[in-house]
């Protein structure tokens, strides 16, 4: 059996699609452009180049974007101030603060003040206390995690009733994929550091989110015939046929995971555009919200 590979970028591309010609039409209609915010601080190049392409994402689908990048050694105080005034600006309607900040810097008292209402990432307290009580909805999904649950449905897997497993268990991936899946009737097996046998716990998976940043380290024979595998994994390998020298990988073997899974997202070209794609959705969300 060869699964049939789920085209992320496709995916990603149809959202980002919707979400243009739902800015078209808001703003032709007279109502404010949607506008995100972004706060990085400090200089790590990583993040600086996360942020520019949600900048960049904003500009391709009609949405504003205004940048605040502070210094490495900004205070506490200085980053929260910053959240604060977004807060109460009403042209700004998501506030993203990119992490990992300075290690001086308590993120989560930063996290905390973003007002739940422009809190696009999902990450505050409250949407993720949403998000894990029943009956109840977050009024936003933390990207990564939605994108994943999107690419599931997009490609006709069945959630409820399933057999899922999720690896890993962050505060940005594993814990929030884990609710979404119970809140859409899944029985659910989080996996972490410490699980025992964990081959034999995944080859359960019906479903199975892979997102633990260990290279390719779900083989083939773990996975059961038919599952529908999502691999959240960015691994750099070496590869001297690469101009780089490098190339990316995810925590499955994809090679082998490949030739058994039912359905399975590359990498790259999965999971990865759906990120940005859903924080546009979401970015649009909170201006539906601020400004129906
Ligand atoms: P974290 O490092 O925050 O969490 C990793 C999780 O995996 C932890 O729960 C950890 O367990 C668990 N884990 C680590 N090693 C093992 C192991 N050997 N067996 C079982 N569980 C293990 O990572 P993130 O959640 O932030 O990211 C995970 C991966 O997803 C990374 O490769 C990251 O680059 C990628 N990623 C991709 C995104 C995208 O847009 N495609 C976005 C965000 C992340 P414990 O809790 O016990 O420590």
């Amino acid at each position: 059996m060869t699964a049939q590979i789920i085209d992320g970028k496709a995916i990603a591309k149809s959202v980002r699609d919707q979400v243009a010609a739902e800015v078209a039409r808001r703003t032709a209609a007279g109502k404010p452009q949607p506008t995100l915010a972004t706060v990085l601080v400090g200089d790590r190049p990583d993040s600086a180049a996360y942020v520019t392409s949600k900048q960049k994402a904003c500009a391709e689908l009609g949405m504003g974007s205004v940048s605040h990048h502070l210094p490495g050694d900004a205070s506490q105080q200085q980053v929260e101030a910053l959240v604060k005034s977004l807060n109460d600006d009403p042209k700004i309607n998501g506030i993203l603060v990119q992490l990992p900040m300075p290690g001086h810097i308590d993120e989560e008292r930063v996290l905390q003040l973003i007002n739940i209402e422009k809190d696009v990432d999902g990450f505050s307290p409250l949407n993720i206390g949403r998000l894990a009580q029943k009956g109840r909805e977050p009024l936003f999904v933390p990207c990564t995690p939605y994108g994943c649950i999107y690419l599931l449905e997009q490609s006709g897997v069945k959630i409820e009733g399933a057999n899922a497993v999720v690896l890993g268990r962050s505060n940005i991936v594993g814990m929030p994929a884990a609710l979404l899946l119970i809140g859409r009737n899944a029985t659910v097996t989080v996996c972490h550091s410490r699980t025992r046998d964990l081959p034999d716990v995944v080859r359960q998976a019906d479903i199975l989110i892979a997102a633990i940043g260990r290279t390719e380290m779900v083989r083939g024979d773990w996975i059961k015939p038919g599952a529908a595998v999502i691999d959240v994994g960015i691994n750099e390998i070496a590869d001297p046929t690469k101009k780089s020298g490098r190339r990316l990988v995810g925590d499955v073997n994809f090679a082998e995971a490949v030739e058994v899974a039912g359905h399975i997202t590359p990498v790259p070209g999965g999971v990865g555009p759906m990120t940005i794609a859903m924080l546009m959705k979401n970015t649009l969300h909170a201006a539906e919200i601020q400004n129906p």
